[in-house]
């Protein structure tokens, strides 16, 4: 380091710099944030700015990167939604020791994926969790949504089961207990992690802290009392909000403890083919289940189905009380009232939060007012029904309400320190300001109209800026008409403006009323905001009701929209569809009408082959399988004509290697790697789909793996499954297992082409029709009518070859070499791009 380090602003970014090693280090200087040294060239990168120096002339100039100060949300968000962490440090006036003011900085705030600067730049439809993690078995795990206050807790056996349920949960900042920091286990998942120091994780300070943030006297009324990790993790959030991201906690009112075990189990890979909250290709929401599903009219509500899709239940009695109340509300007239009060509503969760830690602003409280103003009427119908029994609280918070009203006016300004927030009548010291100031104008203008009779000038103004106040205005014209009392400010080209002590006197008072109103009706809304502040737990409990009935609202808004049925969940090994359709395709608007189809498994055809050509359907009615068991445990009725769903623990779903082109690592391995890890997992409780596993090596490799891995499925596991398949091979399996069948989707051949019928049959097909599909895909005739030949020929000489051991040649002569044999040898499928296999095509045709 140079010396243009050695300066005192130099040292004290340094300092400072030191305490936050692994932020970025936004330093105020004027009306910009500079970066200084390696902080500078990565902002520089990744924001698009412009990499200068400071003290260009020193042999070792800093590099140095600056924003402007106005600018500095947008530039913050963008480095933090990529993993950054951003501190802030801001100029302070202070007094050295000779007690001279001097410039100093301190850091204010470091903002994280987790700790976000603005939660209301959130995205509104889901949570945003900043998850601590400790202890290696049982491993506690504690949430926090900071835009929300809500803090939960839980403990799982170890640490894969933890990463499950971190990637569930969607957590945005991991703090990691050092001792855990590099496991593996953990190692797949993207969020950005700390690890700070180990007293952190102490079991006794976090205790305390978590004690004295809620207000409780120990952790048993929490029910905390036996998830000591869970606690540890807990403390160590807290103190990471309070010291590093240097925020309060005062929206936290409770600690909820929850268990991982009574949900159905989904991992990453599963979400990610059936497409429950992302697509496979491209961005945003659509074509997702989530999408299909989300008709809430609430952010809270879109929140807590998120949650709801990611984690479906496997405990009977929930599933069945939430069927009933989406029952209940079927009947139009009740849910559309219901849902048009909650049109209304707003973000009443993040809002409250943002009340109790003192950020909220005059139309956050009136939207706050608004929102529980709109909420007795839809939910006093809903306490008729006897399915919300029990499930609506007596308390509506209307007296915060009524509060908010009577204080605050209808549409206030943004702007805390302008005034215009408290209505009048409300207090009668600012009520009597607001007299003065209003009487100060009304006297102004009775000046004004005074001095044009007296002095005969009619175009005379009284006009009021910054510099002189309120002052007289006369064009030249009229000049001579003045009063020789009148005391001259300022000449302009066509006017002259003056003053009186009298319109001076009245300007102070108008304008001292103005001030003190404007202090005035700050310190009243703050005052306000405080006092409701004071209910925030209130407000957070009947935030989470309003979320559930407007999830349940959506749900039947669905039901009632796409014809579903109320499927029918029990215990039971069985998987029975009659008429089901996919929920997601058949809303797409195809050019064809969806076919539905019957698909039952159960104990005793539990396994089934699921053969077809390319294209026929042979995914759509798998996922659709899966997505409808989903659908039936989060809840919600299901496109089907009816259906059973005896209970799934754990779905799995997933896609051959050649289906699945996106990812960087060898393809194969991934998929070799993921059905593995079904076989490890999966319980006779589970359900399996396997869409063509195995293509993604040579044919007969990949046909022994598929084959056996349906054995194996079959034998071991006992769950239920169907297997999609091109290896039409695979359909002598049911005759060798009792629980395998074969069924597969029907197609009509017809003048040498096929039809997809989309019709599921029993049985399995006889052939592939890849050169149907070929021709389909437009391929030229004479390599089709070549590729036919092709094929029988192969067929003749499978059927020729297969029965027999290989010998030497019948005739005793060596036989002819036959070049087409000779260059088929040398195939190797996996190694070809589709244009070389193109090119082969025509080469083979050539032979
Ligand atoms: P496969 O897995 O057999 O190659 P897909 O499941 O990908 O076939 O389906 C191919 C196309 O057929 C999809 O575009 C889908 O929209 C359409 N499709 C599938 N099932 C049906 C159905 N039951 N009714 C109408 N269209 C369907």
């Amino acid at each position: 380091m140079g010396n243009a380090a050695d300066t005192p602003m130099m040292r004290q970014y340094l300092e400072l710099k030191a305490q936050v090693p692994d932020a970025l280090l936004f330093y105020r200087m004027g009306d910009f944030y500079e970066l200084f040294f390696d902080d500078a060239r990565e902002a520089a990168e990744l924001l698009d700015l412009t990499l200068t120096s400071r003290n260009k002339k020193d042999p070792d100039p800093i590099p140095m990167a600056g924003i402007p100060y106005h600018a500095v949300d947008g530039y913050m968000r963008r480095l933090v939604d990529s993993g950054r962490k951003v501190a802030i440090a801001e100029q302070r006036q202070a007094s050295d020791n000779g007690g001279r003011r001097i410039l100093t900085r301190e850091l204010v705030r470091v903002v994280t994926p987790g700790v976000p600067w603005d939660t209301d730049e959130l995205a509104a439809r889901q949570a945003c969790f900043l998850a601590g993690v400790c202890g290696k078995g049982p491993v506690g795990i504690a949430f926090l949504d900071i835009s929300t206050g809500d803090l939960r807790v839980t403990e799982v056996p170890d640490l894969a089961a933890a990463a499950g349920e971190l990637s569930r949960m969607e957590a945005r900042e991991l703090v990691l207990h050092p001792a855990i920091a590099s496991r593996s286990e953990l190692g797949e998942l993207s969020a950005p992690a700390t690890s700070p120091e180990p007293a952190w994780f102490d079991a006794e300070a976090a205790q305390r802290s978590v004690v004295d943030l809620l207000g409780v006297s120990d952790l048993m009324g929490l029910g905390a009392a036996n998830l000591p990790n869970a606690v540890r993790a807990a403390g160590a959030l807290i103190t990471y909000v309070r010291e590093t991201a240097r925020i309060g906690l005062d929206n936290v009112h409770t600690l909820r403890p929850y268990s991982v075990g009574g949900r159905m189990v989904l991992d990453d890979a599963t979400c990610r083919n059936l497409e429950l909250l992302r697509p496979l290709v491209g961005t945003g929401r659509k074509g997702t289940l989530l999408a299909l599903l989300d008709q809430t009219c609430t952010p809270m509500g879109g929140r807590l189905l998120r949650e709801w899709v990611r984690r479906p239940l496997v405990d009977l009695d929930p599933i069945r009380r939430r069927q009933d109340a989406v029952e209940a509300l079927m009947s139009r007239r009740i849910r559309a009232q219901l849902r048009e009060s909650l049109g209304t509503v707003s973000d009443l969760a993040r809002l409250s939060s943002r009340t109790a830690q003192g950020s909220a602003n005059a139309r956050d409280l009136v939207r706050l007012g608004a929102s529980l103003r709109a909420l007795p009427e839809p939910l006093s119908h809903l306490r008729t029904l006897p399915a919300f029994r029990g499930q609506l609280p007596e308390d509506l918070a209307t007296d915060v309400a009524d509060e908010i009203e009577r204080w605050m006016v209808d549409d206030p300004p943004p702007s805390l320190n302008e005034g215009g927030l408290i209505r009048s009548g409300v207090r009668a010291d600012l009520d009597a300001v607001v007299r003065l100031s209003r009487e100060g104008r009304g006297a102004i203008a009775r000046i004004e109209a005074r001095e044009r009779t007296s002095t005969g000038i009619n175009s005379l103004k009284i006009k009021h800026n910054r510099v002189f106040g309120y002052f007289l205005e006369v064009t030249h014209a009229n000049r001579s008409r003045v009063p020789e009392t009148w005391i001259r400010k300022q000449t302009l080209t066509n006017c002259e403006r003056y003053i009186t002590p009298e319109l001076k006197e009245f300007e102070e008072s108008v304008l001292g009323a103005d001030e003190r109103r404007k202090a005035l009706e700050y310190e009243l809304f703050v005052q306000l905001r405080e006092r409701v502040a004071a209910h925030s737990p209130r407000l957070q409990r009947l935030a989470r009701v309003v979320a559930y009935v407007d999830v349940i609202a959506g749900l039947a808004e669905l039901a009632v929209a796409n014809r579903y049925c109320r499927p029918v969940v029990d215990d039971s090994d069985c998987l029975e569809l009659v008429a089901s359709r996919h929920p997601v395709v058949e809303t797409m608007g195809m050019e064809e009408r969806f076919v539905p189809n019957d698909v039952t498994l159960s104990g005793e055809k539990r396994l089934a082959i699921l053969t077809g050509p390319n294209m026929a359907g042979k995914s759509t009615v798998m996922r659709q399988v899966a997505l409808i068991a989903l659908m039936a445990q989060i809840g919600s009725f299901v496109p089907a004509r009816t259906a059973r769903v005896g209970v799934c623990d754990r779905i799995f779903v997933r896609v051959g290697a050649s289906d699945d082109l996106a990812h960087g690592r060898s393809t194969f391995m991934v998929e070799m790697s993921e059905t593995a890890f079904i076989l490890n997992h999966a319980t006779p409780r589970s359900l399996i789909l396997l869409d063509e596993i195995g293509r993604g090596t040579s044919t007969y490799d990949g046909l022994s793996i598929a084959w056996a891995v349906a054995e194996a499925v079959h034998d071991r596991l006992g769950a239920r499954a169907i297997f999609a398949t091109h290896y039409h091979e695979l359909v002598r399996l049911a005759d060798e297992r009792e629980a395998v069948f074969n069924v597969h989707v029907a197609i009509r051949e017809w003048k040498d082409r096929i039809i997809f019928l989309r019709a599921l049959r029993e049985g399995g097909a006889s052939r592939s029709y890849g050169i149907q599909c070929a021709r389909l895909a437009g391929m030229p005739a004479p390599v089709i009518a070549r590729a036919r030949a092709l094929l029988s020929g192969l067929e003749q000489a499978a059927t020729a070859v297969t029965p027999r051991e290989p010998g030497p040649p019948e005739s005793g002569q060596p036989s002819e070499p036959d070049p087409l044999r000779a260059a088929i040898a040398e195939i190797s499928p996996d190694d070809l791009t589709p244009r070389q296999a193109l090119d082969l095509v025509y080469r083979l045709c050539s032979l």
